[in-house]
């Protein structure tokens, strides 16, 4: 068995976001020069996967021993994956911003949005039913993130949620998220990081400018 735990360090999420909204924290850094990309390959996908719980161990493992066979469609699918974010990521950003979407972005989401839901099922469970996906090859398999991604993406963009779709005001860091504190004035990703960082910030030129 390969050892995945160890990869999921770096990770970082918003507790009580949606998952589209994680997936675009896979970038950090997006607009400065300290930008670092967490996805460099299939199994990093999968590893984000086992961090974010949308996968267990075993089904990581079951998908990176279909990747070691199928390598060029891992590799598809990772580099659609990426591509993928980045559009999840314009699109939310821009309704955070009141910006207009590009035509593109929402043409792949859709793209890709297709393609998940040609495969999806209903499954019967114990007491209730699920939305998944019934595929009949392996290939396919390697599909379940960036299509986890994708519905989750359409189902935020259909939601009375949508207005609630913030960036943070941290211009070094712009992560996505969605405000859901009683007056709609949460401004940052993370009270403990950002938040008190331009806290740190005002403080610092506060002072500049009394000692000045
Ligand atoms: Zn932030």
């Amino acid at each position: 068995m390969i050892e995945m735990s160890k990869d999921i360090a770096d990770f970082d999420d918003v507790p009580g976001n949606w998952l589209c909204l994680d997936f675009t924290h896979t970038l950090q850094n997006r607009y400065n020069a300290q930008r670092h990309e967490l996805l460099n390959s299939y199994r990093d996908l999968l590893a984000w996967g086992l961090y974010m719980r949308i996968l267990t161990e075993e089904e990581a493992q079951q998908l990176l021993h279909i990747a070691e066979q199928y390598p060029q469609e891992a590799l598809k699918t990772f580099n659609d994956a990426v591509s993928l974010r980045e559009a999840i990521y314009r699109i939310f950003y821009n309704i955070a911003e009141d910006s207009i979407q590009q035509q593109d972005d929402l043409a792949l989401l859709n793209t890709m949005l297709a393609q998940a839901m040609s495969r999806a099922c209903i499954v019967a469970e114990q007491d209730s039913f699920s939305l998944d996906w019934c595929v009949d090859n392996d290939a396919e398999r390697l599909q379940r993130i960036p299509w986890l991604a994708v519905r989750s993406a359409a189902d935020l963009l259909t939601s009375d949620k949508l207005h609630e779709v913030r960036a943070c005001a941290a211009g070094d860091c712009r992560w996505l998220f969605l405000d859901i504190s009683k007056n709609h004035s949460r401004r940052w990703c993370d009270m403990q990081t950002c938040g008190n960082q331009a806290k740190a910030r005002r403080h610092y030129s506060r002072r500049k400018s009394v000692s000045l």
